[in-house]
């Protein structure tokens, strides 16, 4: 979904971020392009499996090959890269963050809490000042994951950003591209 400007509304997910009810309702895993916070409730092994990306996609999209499966924070690297080679944009220092929510409505309550609006029928969103993507586990899929990685990286990779109609259509390609490798 669009990319917000909304400085403001950063410093209030900082704040949320540092807060130590915040804290203690999540925890976290480092990748090398994301840190991954999820919701307590949720389990990461759990999600890395709804995810499903094999080791031998980390290899295509250019990863090291490691031993056995991929955790949740390497197969997020690995949609990284491969959204960043499908928009042929490659990123040489990047990492932002992803905060993966329980349920749609904790998502829904975090959208107010930044932009005092209602979500609606968005699925995920990503916010520009703080370079930190939100979903949730309901819609943890990789082509929207993917769709709001797109918007991240063309955020930071253009001198002058595209405008928010392109951004859109660029983020709308990725995810075409990574459903249909899904099916
Ligand atoms: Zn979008």
């Amino acid at each position: 979904m669009g990319r917000r400007f909304l400085y403001a509304a950063g410093f209030l997910a900082l704040f949320l971020f540092s807060s130590p009810r915040y804290a203690l309702a999540e925890d976290k895993t480092e990748g090398r392009y994301f840190t991954i916070y999820f919701s307590s409730g949720l389990d990461s092994r759990a999600l890395a499996q709804q995810l499903n990306i094999s080791p031998a996609e980390g290899i295509i999209a250019g990863e090291n090959p490691g031993s056995g499966p991929l955790d949740l924070a390497a197969m997020m690297d690995t949609l990284f890269l491969q959204v960043c080679n499908i928009l042929d944009m490659q990123m040489y220092s990047f990492h932002g963050a992803i905060k993966i929510c329980l349920s749609r409505s904790e998502l829904g309550s975090i959208y107010r809490s930044l932009f005092n609006a209602e979500l609606g029928p968005m699925k995920s969103f990503y916010v520009y000042s703080n370079n930190t993507i939100y979903l949730s586990s309901e819609e943890f899929r990789r082509e929207i994951i993917g769709h709001e990685i797109a918007h991240a990286v063309i955020s930071h990779y253009f001198v002058v950003s595209p405008s928010v109609k392109i951004q859109e259509v660029l983020s709308g390609y990725v995810e075409y591209q990574l459903r249909k490798v899904s099916r």
